[in-house]
């Protein structure tokens, strides 16, 4: 592929590429945006606007508080489906609801309460930003260790026996690089600590098996590769064996019978204890309709398409940018990185600027050098990534790129 850099090439791949028609699925408001930031914000769709629609106005509208009666079981059925589709989790295992820095804040305390005789908690320095300040601020009041892994280093050789807590993502959000979850969380449990996982670039974008590898506690982000739309309610799943741990948050969606409104908690025994409080039920309704859209392409052509986004992009980016300065930041090995890539450039900060402005390509920006190409499988064309390292090119070749 590296040889064929014309855009002729790239229309060819398009007309050969299986998910093709997976587009349609989707609203594309305006055809001439040429959009790379599904790992950011997924699009909307079609299936999802319905949905909402429908929820508004026949469960809103009509129904009133009657539509209670079905949607006080909502967010587990949504996670049963996520989970069967994505996660590899059988049922009773996931609930959909509050956002993903909420549900990280619910596992890593409830693993840190079940470990009161260890001292640290272990987050890579690079990981996501929200990851870090919830293990923080869990930390600080408890006056436990954080240990900050940095880059380059390995996570398991931080693990100890004093190590209650491991947090990380399966997916790094900057570089796009894979980590073996079965293998992290193995060295995790042989020292007893509990990891809890964070697929938020990973879910809708890579194979995932959580029960199959060993996971006990994961959450995640609904709005990125799964396009459930901005501010989705975020997943959690919690393994049918550990879920007599207690979620911090004494809510009364995880109470059993609810509607007695008893005088003290006393939480299910299953899932739905992970539940706080009321459930977004319209934003509930577009996560179900982007989960079984998304599931009818199905995890492993979504999987096969993303690699070959990612190689293309990769390839083209040496052909065409690395005489720029430009580096890949991203694993070359396909089975090493999820969905997006990371390109470096001193300059990534003005040329993402450019790019949205000047010539309608949208990636995204990351501190401090990074741009991020995200190429959700579903839509992006190759075209799309001729286009928008064309215009990189571009860019580069005009000066533009004065740190
Ligand atoms: C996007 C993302 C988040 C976002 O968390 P919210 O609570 O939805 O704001 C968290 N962690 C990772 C790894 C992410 O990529």
């Amino acid at each position: 592929m590296a040889a064929e850099t014309t855009r002729a090439a790239a229309e060819a791949l398009d007309r050969a590429d299986p998910l093709a028609r997976e587009r349609d699925r989707f609203v594309v408001a305006d055809d001439d945006l040429i959009y790379l930031d599904g790992n950011s914000l997924g699009r909307l769709p079609v299936r999802a606007a319905a949905a909402v629609e429908r929820m508004v106005h026949d469960g809103w509208g009509r129904d009133l508080i009657g539509g209670w009666v079905r949607w006080l079981t909502y967010p587990e059925e949504v996670g049963d489906r996520l989970g069967a589709a994505f996660l590899g989790a059988a049922p009773g295992q996931v609930v959909v609801g509050d956002s993903t820095t909420v549900n990280l804040y619910k596992l890593a305390s409830a693993a840190l309460d079940a470990r009161p005789d260890r001292r640290a908690l272990v987050v890579p320095a690079g990981e996501f930003p929200t990851d870090r300040y919830v293990l923080e601020g869990l930390a600080a009041p408890r006056g436990l260790d954080v240990r900050l892994v940095p880059a380059g280093a390995d996570v398991v050789d931080a693990l100890d026996a004093d190590v209650a807590v491991l947090c990380l993502s399966m997916v790094d959000y900057r570089s796009g690089a894979v980590v073996d979850v079965a293998a992290i969380t193995a060295a995790a449990r042989h020292v007893g600590a509990t990891v809890v996982w964070d697929l938020s670039h990973a879910v809708g974008a890579v194979p995932i098996e959580l029960d199959r590898w060993g996971v006990e506690l994961a959450t995640g982000c609904s709005y990125k590769f799964l396009n459930g739309g901005p501010g989705a309610p975020a997943w959690l799943y919690v393994r049918s064996d550990v879920q007599h741990l207690r979620s911090p948050i004494w809510g009364w969606f995880g109470q059993r019978e609810q509607f007695a409104m008893g005088p003290a908690y006393d939480p299910e025994p299953g899932i739905r204890r992970w539940l706080a409080g009321t459930p977004t039920v319209i934003a509930l309704a577009a996560v179900d309709a982007a989960v079984a859209d998304l599931a009818e392409i199905g995890i492993e052509a979504l999987r096969a398409k993303g690699t070959a986004l990612t190689t293309y992009a990769i390839d083209l980016a040496d052909a065409r940018l690395a005489g720029h300065g430009v580096t890949v930041a991203t694993p070359r090995l396909p089975h090493r990185r999820g969905a997006h890539v990371a390109l470096a450039h001193p300059a990534a900060r003005e040329l993402s600027r450019r790019l949205i402005d000047e010539h309608g390509v949208v990636p995204d920006f990351r501190e401090p050098d990074l741009l991020r190409l995200g190429l959700a499988p579903a839509y992006t064309r190759f075209t799309d990534v001729w286009d928008g390292i064309d215009a990189l090119a571009v860019l580069l070749a005009g000066g533009a790129a004065a740190p």
